[in-house]
């Protein structure tokens, strides 16, 4: 799955997808009579232009670094809060006005910590999605769809964390247990609420229209017992043209909605390669699989915040009083950020593997190999398409081109031609 609103712009024109699109023709090798799925895997990457690849090389390892920086600047920024006297500061001024200093806080520490990092998450979000070729927006458009984003962290974060302070002050000892199942619940309400009140603040979703796209994809979805009767398309390149689709949504919530420039870029045979992928996160329950995984997790990081926080603001360190105390809320987003930094690699491996899974269903269920190589390889606009095998497991949340192509290669070798779909028209 694909988390909405991220991700931006893509111009039709960049190379890279001019060399995606030769590549709808099958390459000679992916039809060799003794078929080798690695043979073909290579014939495959080998139609992407080697400008083509090296741009999106430097743009995806370029993000390494970026993910080392956003982290060195949440440090940086959380320092102005403690070291330099902001967030005491704060605290002081806002307990005059009552019982609502918390959340005020919370807003306020939101939005100073945005205005810091903003000259970063202006270059790392806008200016180099730009230089790349992937944003359609003007720094203006884009700067809106920010100020929304900032409201809703304000008033999720402002009432989430209320909670969780209320927690920590009444309940003593224990409040990490607590503290634990109520961030897996709130994310849970979270997951609910954003495919229809939160994913629309920022495009404009539509049932798709009757076609035989449409017709396609809900018959897909008959057969496996996925209940959707709809299939939503959504305006994604008002931000960009990259391709997209996901699964949002729990329980009455759940829907399946892809992009327009998915409709726009893609041959019929891509598109149910692309939905038999995301219907397979559907089947396979992987928000409720995920949402276990997170509570470890969050179960651990508490903790962690509960061992660290008392050691840290020993003597009454930057005038903390202790973890009730709101003006201690940077330190413990900071504990917070670096142990989910730390932990990367594990959350980009139970993703990835939920990926893995969805991409073998969406095999089984489309029956369309090469559409689904054709599909990967213009995923790779933004994804580097052949990491070494350590370089996956860190930095990839989603397999590698190499590795999806290779998988419906293998498919395609083992599966009887006369249950294979047919191949993409040219
Ligand atoms: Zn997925």
């Amino acid at each position: 799955m694909k988390v909405w609103g991220q991700g931006v712009g893509a111009a039709v024109a960049v190379g890279i997808l001019g060399a995606a699109l030769g590549a709808c023709l099958v390459p000679v090798a992916a039809h060799a009579a003794a078929f080798d799925p690695v043979a073909a895997t290579q014939a495959y990457l080998d139609t992407v232009a080697a400008d083509a690849r090296a741009k999106s090389n430097a743009y995806f390892e370029g993000g390494y670094w970026l993910q080392l920086w956003r982290f060195l600047v949440s440090l940086a920024v959380a320092a102005v809060f403690l070291a330099g006297g902001v967030a005491r500061r704060l605290r002081d001024g806002l307990g005059r006005l009552g019982r609502f200093d918390t959340p005020l806080f919370v807003v306020a520490y939101t939005v100073i910590d945005y205005l810091l990092s903003l000259p970063f998450v202006v270059y790392a979000d806008w200016y180099r999605e730009k230089r790349y070729g992937l944003m359609n927006q003007t720094l203006g458009d884009w700067f809106g769809d920010q100020l929304i984003q900032l409201a809703i962290s304000s008033l999720f974060g402002g009432l989430l964390i209320w909670a969780l302070y209320a927690i920590v002050r009444r309940l003593g000892r224990r409040w990490w247990i607590w503290a634990t199942a109520f961030s897996v619940a709130a994310l849970a309400v979270i997951v609910v609420v954003t495919p229809v009140f939160l994913a629309p603040l920022f495009n404009k979703y539509e049932a798709m229209k009757p076609g035989p796209v449409r017709e396609a994809l809900l018959s897909m979805a008959r057969s496996n017992e996925v209940p959707a009767t709809d299939v939503y398309e959504f305006n994604a390149s008002r931000q960009s043209n990259k391709i997209s689709a996901n699964v949002s949504g729990l329980f009455g919530t759940t829907r399946i909605s892809l992009t327009d420039t998915l409709l726009q870029r893609c041959t019929l045979a891509e598109i149910k390669a692309v939905m038999g992928h995301e219907m397979g996160h559907y089947v396979l329950h992987h928000v409720f699989v995920l949402l276990a995984y997170l509570s470890i997790l969050m179960f651990v990081a508490f903790l962690l915040v509960d061992g660290a926080f008392g050691r840290l603001t020993r003597g009454g360190r930057w005038g903390i009083t202790g973890l009730g105390d709101v003006a201690g809320l940077p330190l413990v987003m900071v504990l917070f950020t670096a142990y989910f930094f730390l932990m990367t690699p594990v959350l980009n491996t139970i993703i990835r593997t939920q990926e893995a899974e969805a991409d073998a269903f969406g095999l089984n269920l489309a029956r369309e190999p090469d559409g689904f190589a054709t599909v990967a390889l213009k995923l790779a606009e933004y994804r580097k398409l052949a990491p070494g095998k350590w370089e996956e497991v860190v930095f990839y949340d989603h397999p590698s081109g190499y590795n999806r192509i290779l998988r419906a290669m293998r498919w395609k070798a083992e599966t009887p031609m006369e249950s294979q779909a047919a191949e993409p028209k040219p």
